[in-house]
């Protein structure tokens, strides 16, 4: 799933291509993909977008004039692309927006599972579907991070991706945070002390940055993470194959030498747990 650094670089591309040149149609829409029905998107015909904001990992594009906001959300599938005037797209996307000079905006999803989502709301409609998000992760302060640890106690992995702490982070930067950290996924947060904290919002802050950056050059999975999807691969570190365990329903990926003292993690599947 795109995260922060992915949805930040494709929302920099974005930005400058739906605002040229007003929109002549928007839709049709797939029935699972769109969320809401009233306004309805043929509200957009003959609007312009301002722009495309972020928040979290959702794309929000408004309206020249903000009184509409269409919101995206990819989950794993789903990709946001604009095609260029007598471009090739694809013939029947999730959802379209057709510019006035033919270029157009299309959501597109792999796979037989459409979860990707949009959502066309009013302003008020907006920020009550943002409300429940925490503070966007690139900004975090230590204090921040260090009043979120104390917020809860709960392993570092899984705080890390809650929307309603941290907004931006999903299980690949969290694996990548946690391991430029020196830090266990499965440490409680009520028990890292000061000098951990401070390692903390320093990967979270470096890590997110480095992601965006090497995102914006075009960089792939496998040339941007340093640990997620790599079992095995020696720790850029310390040279140690690097582990995986399953936690709830996320695999984690760690080093065993720089973050949990040599010890392998067990499984915590929540299907195991469960038995
Ligand atoms: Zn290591």
């Amino acid at each position: 799933m795109p995260e922060l650094p992915e949805v930040e670089a494709w929302r920099r591309q974005l930005d400058p291509l739906v605002k040229k040149v007003p929109i002549e149609k928007a839709g049709p829409a797939h029935i699972a993909t769109l969320k809401t029905f009233d306004p309805p998107v043929s509200a957009l015909d003959g609007e312009g977008f301002k722009g495309v904001e972020r928040r979290a990992k959702r794309f929000l594009l408004p309206t020249d004039d903000e009184e509409l906001v269409v919101m995206v959300h990819l989950m794993s599938a789903g990709r946001l692309k604009y095609i260029p005037p007598h471009g090739k797209g694809a013939k029947t996307p999730m959802f379209r927006v057709r510019f006035t000079d033919g270029g157009e905006l299309q959501l597109t999803e792999a796979g037989p599972k459409k979860r990707a989502g949009v959502w066309l709301l009013r302003p008020d409609a907006l920020a009550a579907e943002l409300e429940h998000l925490g503070p966007e992760a690139d900004r975090l302060t230590t204090e921040d991070v260090a009043r979120i640890l104390a917020s809860d106690s709960r392993r570092l992995h899984s705080m890390l991706r809650d929307q309603r702490l941290i907004a931006g982070i999903g299980r690949a930067w969290a694996n990548e945070i946690l391991w430029s950290a020196r830090l266990s996924p499965y440490q409680l947060s009520t028990q890292v002390d000061d000098e951990e904290t401070e390692r903390l919002a320093t990967a979270i802050h470096d890590e997110l940055a480095r992601g965006l950056e090497l995102r914006l050059q075009g960089a792939n999975d496998a040339k941007t993470y340093r640990v997620h999807n790599k079992l095995g691969a020696p720790c850029e570190r310390c040279g140690t194959p690097l582990a995986r365990v399953d936690f709830e329903e996320h695999t984690i990926y760690y080093c065993p030498t720089c973050q949990t003292g040599g010890r392998t993690l067990k499984d915590r599947r929540l299907s195991r747990l469960l038995k």
